[in-house]
């Protein structure tokens, strides 16, 4: 395309960049939000505008955003051998060393690892892996794949089916025929008046019985779960849960694949979500902190179990015909392995364990301003739940744009926060300190109390 004049940076990207997650019109309205630099858990924009990034990003740039270690990790590994693939029984060091410690760090029997680039990827390749054992052992029907309602894993094909938001399928004639949803388990949208939370859990728990007994047990062959979900709105499970659920993947034999992408590496407190919960995956996939986020890889465990299978399908047929260009790219995996020790190092999840209580303390005391119905959380993710009405807990019309009003307020306040569904989204970096938590909630609390104002001026509430 050629233009008459020159264009200054917002208008070259409105004329050549598709946006992820974006209403076209809006941002052709309002323009894009340019990040020009980073420095420890701040980010500044083109016009050298502070920002406490309060979401990491996309929930993932853990240890904020000018980690030297990480910079000349990646440098020292350019240098080396800047690619290599592991196709063919190729093979490198920092591939290898990252396979090692990742077996050592997640749950018992997660031994094997397959890497890609992204967490939609790893959990595609999760879906593709119950059906192909699945078949090395005959069970020839058992393929399909149960995700739930509000849960996000990602927007491949597979991964997007198992995403139960509207938004994700609509026009992509999305989900596949294979992929069913259950409940999602948020007491506060779904919990009924006389319902105490025990008493909600056993009701999920029944219903996806009943999910399984109307497919058929010998048809379901996984039930995806992220263990707090994040796009969804934050929700954390309420206690006992996974405890009702994981009984019932057992009775039927129906593997669990964790979706860690956000959780995994001390996000909820402890190194995954999975020691969190207790969870006894079949598979786990993680990505975005497995990096900091500085360079793109994902993975995907799996047990002895499956990793036997697969092995036996890959000789019968030849090879195990999957994989990426990419996979374990070196330098990724350099960039990975550091970030690994930096967490270690640091004591990540002591410093998580330690300043998570002043963030959920905080989002705590928010659940008294007038527009909120719920505040939630875990460790250092959590959110607020916006709300018309505190008793009757009704959302506001999505078509208001309060929670978007919501999130930019809070830019001009100085922090970035995400608007997820009805819900204004917080998940610093790690790295985050006590005071720094402060600062957050405060830019928080003045967004919602313009988020109110304004409200009360459009005669909203
Ligand atoms: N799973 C979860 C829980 C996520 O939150 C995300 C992204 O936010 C994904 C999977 C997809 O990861 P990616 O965007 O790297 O494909």
């Amino acid at each position: 395309m050629n233009h008459p004049r020159p264009l200054d940076l917002a208008q070259r990207d409105l004329a050549y960049i598709v946006h992820p997650y974006t209403n076209f019109k809006t941002n052709e309205a309002n323009g894009p939000f340019i990040i020009d630099r980073g420095e420890g858990i701040y980010v500044y924009d083109a016009d050298g505008r502070r920002y406490l990034e309060g979401m990491a990003g996309l929930w993932s740039a853990s240890l904020g955003f000018s980690e030297p270690r990480l910079a000349e990790a990646a440098a020292k590994q350019f240098a080396r051998l800047p690619y290599s693939q592991i196709f063919g029984g190729r093979s490198h060091e920092p591939g290898i060393q990252l396979a090692e410690e990742l077996a050592k760090i997640t749950p018992d029997g997660l031994n094997h690892v397959l890497f890609a680039n992204s967490g939609s990827e790893a959990n595609d390749a999760a879906c593709k892996i119950v059906w192909y054992y699945n078949n090395q052992i005959g069970r020839k029907a058992k393929k399909k794949l149960v995700g739930r309602y509000f849960g996000y894993h990602g927007i491949t094909v597979a991964s997007g089916s198992l995403t139960g938001l509207a938004p994700v399928h609509a026009d992509f004639d999305l989900p596949l025929d294979r992929m069913v949803h259950t409940d999602a388990p948020s007491y506060y949208h779904f919990g009924k008046a006389d319902e105490t939370t025990e008493q909600f859990v056993a009701r999920l728990g029944a219903s996806l019985e009943e999910l399984i007994q109307r497919e058929g047990p010998e048809n379901i062959g996984a039930f995806i779960a992220e263990p707090v979900m994040g796009a969804g709105g934050v929700i954390v499970p309420p206690p006992g849960y996974f405890e009702c659920i994981q009984p019932i993947l057992k009775k039927h034999d129906i593997l669990f694949i964790v979706d860690e992408v956000i959780t995994g590496f001390a996000r909820t407190g402890e190194l995954f979500a999975s020691y969190t919960y207790n969870l006894k995956p079949d598979m786990m996939t993680m990505a975005k902190a497995l990096s900091s986020s500085y360079l793109p890889i994902s993975a995907l465990m799996m047990t002895d179990k499956i990793y036997q299978a697969v092995s036996d399908g890959s000789a019968k047929n030849g090879a195990f015909a999957h994989g990426v260009t990419y996979a374990a790219h070196p330098v990724c995996a350099a960039v990975a392995l550091e970030t690994l020790a930096i967490y270690k190092e640091r004591n990540i999840v002591d410093h998580v364990k330690k300043v998570a209580p002043r963030l959920q303390s905080g989002l705590g005391a928010l659940q008294n301003h007038p527009l909120v119905g719920e505040s939630r959380g875990v460790g250092l993710i959590g959110a607020v739940e916006l709300t018309r009405s505190k008793k009757e807990k009704t959302a506001f019309d999505s078509k208001l744009g309060l929670g978007a009003y919501v999130q930019s307020r809070a830019a001009h306040h100085g922090v970035i926060l995400r608007n997820v569904k009805d819900a204004i989204a917080v998940c610093p970096p790690l790295i985050i300190t006590e005071a720094e938590i402060e600062e957050l909630l405060q830019g928080l609390h003045r967004a919602l109390d313009d988020g109110l104002d304004h409200a009360r001026k459009q005669g909203w509430v």
